[in-house]
């Protein structure tokens, strides 16, 4: 059954100072829907001097009524921006589909519950927490004082984008910053209605803005050079952060990184395989594999290596690919053509260096049109492959056996990435030491994707800069002050 729905596609503009607009130039792109290869309609196409007026509008903004508006005044717009998200669920999580190829039932499900979810947490959350102080002897008192970094640069990618870039602007706002923001190419629309919606809120003019437009000699090179953005936080690859970094350089701007990952799942001999598979299933093909804590190296021990295998495989072939918007649709379309054809040469990598596919590494027969690929499971490569050491970023995994402990350590660890990891055990012991080798920024013990937006959140070596949630965030898109008075 196929979901019913008025949602329409939009058509997307820039939003700057309070306004949406388009390019001074008029220049637009189209916007594909991946599922169906049809245009969905067209984007503004901004550069340079789109990004200087959201700039000036931000800075200007920074000092107007946001500045005078209390913590618990910008709470409550907080709040009600999560709210008015949870009124439009529907029409978001329809839009997030159409644009990025995922299952409805997903978005609705999952990126739109919790793109609200972002607002309310951090709206309760700047409320509750204070800053440091001390007393030392009768001499003297120190205390921090917090205050915003100013204009915040936040360039998005593609996989899940109101998610996150909800959860970015949610505590660039709590902090009393203002915002310039730059979608994904290829996934303009749910930012584009946030902007209504935070107008709606309540957020002042000029406070949030949205550049539309690609990244080098485009929008996202522009607010990386641009030298009145204060702050950028960006979400990518290494290579694009890299990229950021050299053009940030002159104006020395304070950087939040959260990039790639190729995380390890390491399933023990000892584990509840049932309970295993099941989530392994979500960690390796949720989304079509397109989320950055997606385990797409799979080690499993010896002793159950095959058993494994073949459960997961048969499991894995029960999974429905096909249209997103299909309630039964369990793995929509890959994001762009582009992205569906580099995930496909490495799979053809993954021939070439002799795997076995157990399942999928082709097109799901009868489907013509769309990025469509069907979950895909190689074994048999060792790990000098490119297929085991780079991120794919779509429906692929590769599964490999391991002996021992030390050695999957070592193997986890041998890559450029550190993310996330999921270690299975019964063993508490052991899922303590080995989460302490493991080379990654979020470790789970017989889960994934449980997260508790207070804790840190991030990556290590190649999978970012810094942490965000809880007071990671506020201090990222804060900047402290120490006032010490002298008794
Ligand atoms: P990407 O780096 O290609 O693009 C991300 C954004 O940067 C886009 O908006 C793009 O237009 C812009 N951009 C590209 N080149 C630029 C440049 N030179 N200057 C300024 N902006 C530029 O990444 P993507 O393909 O959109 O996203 C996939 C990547 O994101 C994967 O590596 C994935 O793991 C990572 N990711 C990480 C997390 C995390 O939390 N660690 C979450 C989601 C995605």
């Amino acid at each position: 059954m196929q979901v019913e729905t008025k949602v329409k596609a939009i058509n997307c503009l820039h939003f700057i100072n309070g306004q949406f607009v388009e390019s001074q130039n008029h220049k637009t792109f189209e916007n594909i829907n991946p599922a169906t290869e049809e245009v969905l309609g067209t984007v503004a196409e901004g550069g340079k001097e789109e990004v200087d007026f959201a700039v000036r509008a931000a800075r200007r903004a920074l000092n107007g009524p946001w500045k005078k508006m209390t913590l618990v005044e910008r709470s409550k717009i907080l709040r009600r921006i999560g709210d008015l998200i949870l009124e439009r669920q529907e029409e978001l999580a329809m839009l997030e589909s159409l644009d990025t190829g995922k299952p409805f039932s997903l978005a609705n499900k999952i990126d739109v519950p919790r793109a609200a979810y972002n607002f309310h947490f951090f709206a309760d959350y700047i409320t509750s927490v204070g800053t440091d102080a001390y007393q030392q002897d009768d001499q003297a008192i120190h205390y921090a004082y917090r205050r915003p970094v100013g204009v915040v640069g936040i360039i998005k990618p593609w996989n899940l984008p109101l998610l996150l870039l909800t959860w970015k602007l949610a505590p660039c706002l709590g902090m009393g910053n203002t915002a310039v923001i730059k979608p994904a190419e290829w996934t303009p629309m749910t930012a584009t209605v946030l902007m209504e919606i935070c107008k709606e809120a309540g957020v002042p003019d000029g406070v949030v803005n949205l550049v539309h437009g690609f990244g080098p000699n485009s929008a996202g090179g522009a607010i990386s050079e641009h030298p009145d953005i204060d702050a950028i936080s960006f979400i990518g690859e290494p290579s694009t952060g890299a990229s950021i970094m050299k053009a940030a350089a002159d104006s020395l701007k304070k950087l939040s990184y959260e990039l790639g990952g190729k995380n390890p799942n390491i399933i023990f001999a000892d584990s509840d395989l049932d309970e295993v598979i099941e989530t392994t299933i979500k960690s390796s093909f949720i989304n079509q594999g397109e989320v950055c804590l997606c385990g797409s190296r799979i080690y499993v021990e010896r002793p159950i290596y095959n058993e494994f295998i073949n459960k997961f495989a048969e499991k894995v072939r029960e999974l429905r690919v096909g249209d997103p918007l299909a309630e039964a649709t369990n793995v929509g379309a890959l994001v762009s053509k582009e992205h569906y054809e580099r995930v496909n040469s490495y799979i053809e990598i993954a021939r070439n260096d002799g795997a076995n596919i157990l399942t999928g590494g082709k097109r799901p027969e009868g489907i013509e049109k769309g990025y469509f690929l069907e979950p895909t499971i190689i074994t048999g490569l060792d790990r000098t492959s490119r297929c085991v050491r780079e991120e794919i970023f779509g429906p692929v995994v590769t599964v490999m056996p391991f002996d021992m402990e030390e050695e999957v350590i070592m193997q986890a660890n041998d890559t450029h990435y550190g993310l996330s990891a999921t270690i299975w055990t019964n063993d508490l012991r052991r899922a303590h030491r080995v989460a302490h080798e493991i080379e990654a920024g979020i470790i789970w013990v017989n889960t994934w994707f449980l997260r508790d937006l207070r804790t840190p959140f991030g990556g290590m070596k190649n999978s970012g800069i810094g942490r965000t949630g809880g007071m990671h965030s506020l201090d990222f898109y804060s900047e402290l002050s120490n006032i010490t008075i002298k008794l």
